[in-house]
């Protein structure tokens, strides 16, 4: 659809622009990025020939741009400008009928059927039909960018060139308008160039992306050859993390504030939980970054209070997500900055244990209802619905892990359990072999992330080989004392 070649050009006779080339195909969303002053905004105007390139060649449907008139070219392509001058005083309707101009015939051509259609259907797209009969100076900024889009769309062309336009709007509408704009690309082969300012939201909706540096092309690709921490740290100057989209394999960036924005000092003792009738209360005095499985707020996030509650065998499973929020919130724990797992053990059985070696710490929770034990190599014979039944694990890190560290962290837990089932010979009553563990346990690996990262915490790490032996020896102590209280 678009090809551009070697491109270079700017305003003067030193180029702004430097030899960028790539293609687009039809159907699809190119992003332009780069910091600011990068000369997003100028090759844009070379692609829409607003400026003409000192070196190069655009060509658009396997023909140079110079062999279109500017009637024609205007058919192809619709030009959404980085900054407005003109056209105010105008009302929205009449503004985005400026958008019919390449299609009218003539000085007295007659508006069309098609013309109004065109029209109605962009303002309803952008959402500014409501205004129509408004002057575009009484709008708010937003709403000016969405009249602006309109009028493009109402071009009716296969090319698209926009410069930020989400700037001025706000979530609502960054959606709205980026949504609409996949949709006709995806349904009418529609073929966007688009400048954004945001990393994140370009990510999400092109195909592919072009970061610009100085003029130059640094990089040309999909969002994941393109969005990579140290390539955008160095082109931006600025400190970031690369993180997964949740629902969408497009990278996605955070900033990282100035090292010297230091947190609270954090560090897990023994002595600080708490132990009621109810549950075992951890509270750190900073949140931690934690990786669970537990009932609430299970996954990855920051949290300052973990609870393991007692709950009696009649527990109604299918309120939990109520009901627990309603317990916190009678208890003073803020739901959104708590770890919440059940037990059906009595947390006088609790077993809290630290360990340490050299300049490593943790601090270790176990509750142990191993009544129901399972043996999971054997668990796809079982026909019978599950009992309830609960190891419930919880490992404190004095420490910083890093996110392969957390998962390790996991798998060493997991077989320092199992191994502590295989002493205290838990069997499956169903199976009669040895279980591994229970059909419900939950585990939660929590670090304070303070020090030096520790970037493995497998068997054989430091930090791994005290979670080896603290699980296991805390295991062992809780499946103890769980045994004793049922005796
Ligand atoms: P971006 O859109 O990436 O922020 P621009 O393409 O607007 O960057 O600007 C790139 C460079 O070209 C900047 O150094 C800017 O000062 C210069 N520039 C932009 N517009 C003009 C102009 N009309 N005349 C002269 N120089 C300009
Ligand atoms: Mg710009």
């Amino acid at each position: 659809m678009l090809t551009v070649q070697n491109i270079s050009g700017g305003y003067h006779a030193k180029p702004v622009v430097k030899n960028v080339s790539f293609q687009v195909g039809k159907g699809k969303i190119l992003g332009i990025l780069g910091p600011n002053g990068s000369g997003k905004s100028t090759l844009l105007k070379i692609i829409s020939g607003v400026l003409k390139p000192q070196d190069g060649q655009i060509i658009i449907d396997g023909h140079a741009i110079e062999s279109y008139s500017v009637k024609q070219l205007a058919k192809k392509m619709a030009v959404l400008p980085q900054l407005h001058a003109s056209s105010f005083s105008n009302s929205v309707y009449a503004a985005v009928s400026l958008g019919r101009y390449p299609h009218q015939n003539g000085f007295f051509s007659s508006w069309s059927k098609e013309d109004e259609q065109a029209v109605q259907t962009a303002m309803e797209q952008t959402g500014v039909a409501r205004y129509k009969e408004q002057y575009l100076e009484l709008l708010s900024g937003g709403e000016q960018q969405r009249v602006f889009i309109a009028q493009a769309l109402a071009q009716n062309s296969e090319l698209l060139l926009l410069d930020e336009p989400t700037n001025h709007l706000d979530i609502a509408h960054q959606k709205q308008i980026l949504d609409m704009i996949r949709q006709q690309v995806e349904q009418n082969g529609l073929t966007v160039v688009s400048i954004f300012h945001d990393i994140n939201l370009a990510s999400l909706y092109c195909d592919e992306l072009l970061l610009l540096e100085n003029g130059e092309m640094r990089s040309f690709g999909l969002p994941h050859e393109v969005v990579l921490q140290e390539q955008i740290e160095d082109v931006y100057q600025a400190r970031i993390a690369t993180y997964p989209h949740p629902e969408l394999p497009k990278p996605q960036i955070t900033m990282l504030p100035a090292k010297e924005m230091q947190r609270h000092f954090a560090k897990v003792a023994v002595g600080d939980f708490r132990i009621t009738k109810d549950y075992i209360e951890y509270t750190a005095q900073a949140p931690l970054k934690v990786v669970s499985s537990a009932v609430h707020n299970a996954g990855m996030g920051w949290y300052e209070s973990f609870l393991n509650r007692a709950i009696s065998p009649y527990y109604d499973i299918n309120q939990v997500n109520e009901e627990t929020v309603a317990f916190l919130q009678q208890h003073q724990f803020a739901p959104t900055n708590t770890v919440v797992m059940l037990t059906a053990v009595a947390t006088k059985c609790a077993e809290i244990q630290s360990f340490s070696s050299g300049n490593c710490e943790i601090v270790v929770m176990v509750t142990a209802g191993v009544g129901n034990g399972i043996d999971v190599t054997k668990a796809y014979l079982r026909d019978e619905p599950f009992h309830i039944g609960t190891v419930n694990t919880w490992v404190f890190v004095n420490g910083k892990l890093s996110d392969e560290a957390f998962i390790q962290a996991m798998i060493t837990a997991t077989e320092a359990k199992t191994k502590a089932f295989t002493e205290q010979q838990v069997v499956d009553q169903q199976t009669k072999t040895i279980a591994t563990g229970t059909a419900t346990d939950s585990l939660l690996i929590a670090a304070t992330q303070q020090g030096e990262e520790m970037p493995y915490a497998g068997p054989i790490t430091e930090v791994g080989k005290l979670i080896g032996r603290g699980v296991f020896e805390t295991t062992m102590a809780a499946i103890e004392k769980y045994k004793q209280a049922k005796n």
